[in-house]
C-alpha cells in the first residue's frame, strides 16, 4: 500500500518559491519553545526544499488567538529557535499577509527561509476564507502541506490554499499518513490497540474501527470508569464522561458479537483526590468506594496488559493508563510505556500526552513511530478523510 498523493519529493522546485504549512503549535513557557519536538519534524522537509534550491515560506498557527493579533502568541520565539536547529537565518514576517509580507516573500533567494506570522491571528484561517487562501497563494508559485497535526482542518492555510497552487505533501505529512494507515490496512498480527486517557466521546470512533480490525483493544485510564460505569459497577468520584457511558454501553454490547477481545482493568489505584500527596490505595478489584478516585490501573493490569503488548505483531498506544504527570499514579502508565518500547511487533503511539509520557520515560527513542498529531490521527484511524490531505495533488 503506498501513499496516493504527490510528495514534495517529485515536485519541480528548483528555483520556485513554496509555501510551506508547517506544524510548528509547540507549548510555550515565559516565551520561549518549551518542546521543540514538531519543529524538529518539520526540518526533513525544509532541508529538502532549500537543498534543491527552492525559497522557503514558512505558515503555521500557534495556540488559539481566535482571529486577533495577540503578541503571546507570536511566531517569533519559533523563528528563533528554527534558525537554531537549521543553522541558518530565518526571516520574521511582521504579519501573516500584506504589502510588507509581499515583498518579503519577492525578495527571497533559493534556499532563504521566510516565516509568517501566527496564521490564526488572521480570522479567515478557521473559516477557510477564500480571500486568505488567495492572499497566502499570492506568495508563492507552489504548496507543501506538512502539517499533519492541522490535516482533519479545512482551514485557509491547510486546505483552502491547496485548491490555488499545485499542492504537495511533506515528508512527515506522508510518513504519518503511511504509518497510520498501515495500523489499520494491513498490520501484523496480533494487532493490539491500547486506548486510555479522559475522554470516551473523543474516542469512541476508534474504539468502533478498531472493534472490527484490531485482535484486542485494552481500556485503561479516566475512560475505563465509563465502562465501569455502564456495567453497574460503582466508580466513587472517579472521572466519568457522562456522555461516555452510553457510548462505552454500545462498544461494550458491540464487542460481544465480534472477534475482537476488550479487556478493561481488574484491579486499580486509587487516591482521595487529584493530587500527588492525596491518600494513595491499591485495590484487587475495580469498584470505586464512594469518597475515592480511580486514578491508575494496578499492577495486575498493568502485567495483563504488558504480557498483550509482547506477543503483539502490531501495538497501537494512545491515551495513559493514569494520572501520569502524578508520581504516585505513574506505574501503569510507566509499566505500558515500557512493555511498548520492548515489545518485538511494530509499535505506533498517538496523542500528545502519551508521547508525552514516553518522552518522561526516557523511551522515545524506542517506539518505531511518534504521531506528531492527536487529534488528526485519531481522524485517520477512525477511517475518515483529512481535508488537508485530501485537497492535495493526487500522485
Ligand atoms: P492523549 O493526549 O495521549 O490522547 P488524553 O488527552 O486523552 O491523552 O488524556 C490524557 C489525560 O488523561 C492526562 O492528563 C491524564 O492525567 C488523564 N487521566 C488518565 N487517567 C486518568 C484518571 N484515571 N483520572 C483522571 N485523569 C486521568
Ligand atoms: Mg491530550
Amino acid at each position: 500500500m503506498s501513499f496516493l498523493k504527490a510528495s514534495v519529493r517529485d515536485a519541480d522546485i528548483a528555483g520556485k518559491r513554496v509555501l510551506v504549512r508547517v506544524d510548528f503549535n509547540v507549548p510555550l513557557d515565559g516565551g520561549l519553545v518549551a518542546d521543540d519536538t514538531r519543529i524538529r519534524a518539520a526540518l526533513p522537509t525544509i532541508e529538502l526544499l532549500r537543498e534543491r534550491g527552492a525559497a522557503v515560506v514558512l505558515v503555521s498557527h500557534l495556540g488559539r488567538p481566535k482571529g486577533k493579533r495577540d503578541r503571546a502568541l507570536s511566531m517569533q520565539p519559533v523563528g528563533e529557535r528554527l534558525a537554531e536547529l537549521l543553522g541558518a537565518e530565518v526571516k520574521q514576517a511582521p504579519a501573516v499577509i500584506g504589502g510588507k509580507v509581499e515583498a518579503m516573500a519577492e525578495g527571497l533567494g533559493p534556499g532563504e527561509i521566510l516565516l509568517l506570522e501566527n496564521v490564526r491571528f488572521e480570522p479567515g484561517e478557521t473559516e477557510n476564507d477564500p480571500g486568505l487562501a488567495e492572499a497566502l497563494a499570492s506568495l508563492a508559485d507552489l504548496y507543501v502541506n506538512d502539517a499533519f497535526g492541522a490535516a482533519h482542518r479545512a482551514h485557509a492555510s491547510t486546505e483552502g490554499v491547496a485548491h490555488l497552487l499545485s499542492g504537495y505533501a511533506g515528508l512527515l505529512l506522508e510518513r504519518e499518513v503511511t504509518e497510520l494507515t498501515r495500523v489499520v490496512v494491513s498490520p501484523s498480527r496480533p494487532l493490539v490497540v491500547v486506548l486510555g486517557g479522559a475522554k470516551v466521546s473523543d474516542k469512541v470512533g476508534v474504539i468502533d474501527r478498531f472493534l472490527e480490525v484490531a485482535d484486542r483493544i485494552l481500556i485503561g485510564g479516566a475512560m475505563c470508569f465509563s465502562f465501569f460505569r455502564a456495567q453497574g459497577i460503582g466508580t466513587g468520584d472517579s472521572l466519568v464522561e457522562e456522555e461516555g457511558v452510553a457510548l462505552a454501553a454500545e462498544a461494550l454490547e458491540r464487542a460481544e458479537g465480534s472477534d475482537c477481545e476488550l479487556m478493561l482493568p481488574v484491579d486499580l489505584v486509587l487516591g482521595e483526590s487529584f493530587d500527588a500527596a492525596t491518600e494513595r490505595r491499591e485495590v484487587d478489584d475495580v469498584e470505586v468506594p464512594d469518597g475515592w478516585m480511580g486514578l491508575d490501573i494496578g499492577p495486575k493490569t498493568a502485567a495483563a496488559y504488558a504480557e498483550a503488548i509482547a506477543v503483539a505483531g502490531t501495538v497501537l498506544w494512545n491515551g495513559p493508563m493514569g494520572a501520569f504527570e502524578m508520581e504516585p499514579f505513574a506505574a501503569g502508565t510507566r509499566a505500558v510505556a515500557e512493555a511498548v518500547a520492548a515489545a518485538p511487533g511494530t509499535t505506533v503511539v498517538g496523542g500528545g500526552d502519551s508521547v508525552a509520557a514516553l518522552q518522561q520515560f526516557g523511551l522515545g527513542e524506542k517506539v518505531d513511530w511518534l504521531s506528531t498529531g492527536g487529534g488528526a490521527s485519531l481522524e485517520l484511524l477512525e477511517g475518515k478523510k483529512l481535508p488537508g490531505v485530501e485537497a492535495l495533488r493526487d500522485a
